[in-house]
């Protein structure tokens, strides 16, 4: 999807001011650079992840950055949470911030590359839960502290082989089939409330998934996470009010 608010879109130290953004997957990869840009950029972070000590590297990195808001940690395992920790994160970011202007899913894993032939079942589901049924808990979880937001923005991260199945991508592909389904249902659910829910697809991106997909690539000629973050500021920031339902290319 092409937008001509988001090409003529530029950003800055205050373009977030005051949002409070939940962003899944915030230990490494894009989700990492998108939270370190998002502090740069005015916004409170809530960085999720499962590994504590990553996160705190994260929360020490962006303090450490200065003029910025401090950062919160949520940890929180998808593979293994109950739905008990997933009610005890929405009260406790009632309780903490009143209110969440937006939720980023960057988390996810890659799984086996395998024909379908010889998939493993159990990282089938594995796979399955991590990239599709916890976002979907989380965003069911979290969207009564949406709602209490004026502008609120939901972003789910897709993929090319979420839009075409392609051999030997398995439970990753049909995961992101599930997520942009995700994505255009719950689009049209609230597309007559101010939530907006739109996915953006990073293309190939010089991250630790990207490496145990293509190991033999040339690393090199791949984007770095930062050069790709133009479209979720843009759909985080109120430049983007009015439109959901989308599906973006970020390259
Ligand atoms: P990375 O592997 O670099 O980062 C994945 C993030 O997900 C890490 O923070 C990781 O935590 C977290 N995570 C993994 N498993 C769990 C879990 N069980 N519970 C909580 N968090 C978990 O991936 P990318 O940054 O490359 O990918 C980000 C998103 O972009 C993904 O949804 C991916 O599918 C999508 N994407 C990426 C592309 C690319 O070329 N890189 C291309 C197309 C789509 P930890 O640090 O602990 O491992």
């Amino acid at each position: 999807m092409q937008n001509n608010a988001l090409q003529n879109f530029t950003y800055d130290s205050y373009t977030l001011e005051k949002k409070i953004i939940f962003v899944t997957g915030a230990t490494d990869g894009i989700g990492k650079a998108l939270s370190i840009q998002l502090a740069k950029s005015g916004a409170k972070v809530i960085l999720h992840g499962r590994n504590k000590k990553k996160l705190e590297l994260v929360y020490d990195e962006i303090n450490a950055i200065g003029d910025c808001t401090k950062p919160s940690i949520a940890l929180l395992d998808f593979e293994y949470s109950s739905t008990e920790s997933y009610s005890s994160l929405t009260n406790s970011i009632l309780e903490d911030f009143n209110y969440l202007d937006g939720l980023v899913h960057c988390a996810g894993i890659l799984g086996d590359r395998t024909p379908i032939e010889q998939y493993n079942p159990e990282i089938w589901q594995k796979v399955i839960h991590v990239n599709l049924t916890a976002p979907f808990v989380l965003t069911q979880a979290l969207l009564p502290c949406l709602k209490l937001s004026n502008n609120p923005s939901i972003i789910f991260t897709g993929s090319g082989v979420g839009k075409a199945g392609k051999a030997f991508w398995g439970a990753y592909s049909a995961s992101k089939f599930g997520t942009e389904a995700l994505n255009q249902i719950l689009a049209d659910e609230t597309r007559h409330t101010s939530l907006r829910v739109n996915s953006i697809n990073p293309g190939a991106v010089r991250t630790k998934m990207r490496f145990a997909a293509y190991p033999a690539e040339n690393r090199d000629s791949l984007k770095s996470p930062d050069e790709i973050l133009t479209p979720f500021i843009f759909l985080l920031s109120d430049s983007s009010i009015g439109i959901t339902g989308g599906n973006f290319e970020a390259q």
